[in-house]
């Protein structure tokens, strides 16, 4: 799975990683033992790893600019790429949810 706000890294590969949403550097966690992946949790598989997370994931806004990119991985419209992106600076910059988004509940 491509990471965008959380990242698992082999040990001790990686100083620092930046949130692909924010551009914020992540938190890390270094030498965590479990599963990196959906297959590996359902085989109750584990490895030591690092986990990188964005301090802002939890954040509402966060959450909205990370749909937004989803959305514009989907979109093969490039005027409208061009649209999202400018919406996704301005929650970026303003670190607020812009135009009463909710979350959606489907992911
Ligand atoms: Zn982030």
């Amino acid at each position: 799975m491509k990471g965008y706000d959380m990242f698992f890294t082999d040990r001790d590969v990686k100083d620092g990683m930046e949130c692909n949403v924010c551009g914020q550097m992540c938190d890390v966690t270094r030498r965590v033992n479990g599963p990196t992946s959906w297959g590996e949790s359902v085989g109750h598989g584990s490895h030591w790893h690092d986990e990188f997370r964005c301090p802002n994931r939890d954040e509402p806004w966060h959450k909205q600019a990370l749909e937004l990119l989803m959305e514009m991985e989907k979109t093969n419209s490039p005027s409208l790429k061009k649209i999202m992106d400018k919406d996704l600076k301005d929650i970026i910059k303003k670190k607020e949810v812009i135009g009463g988004w909710h979350k959606s509940f489907c992911i």
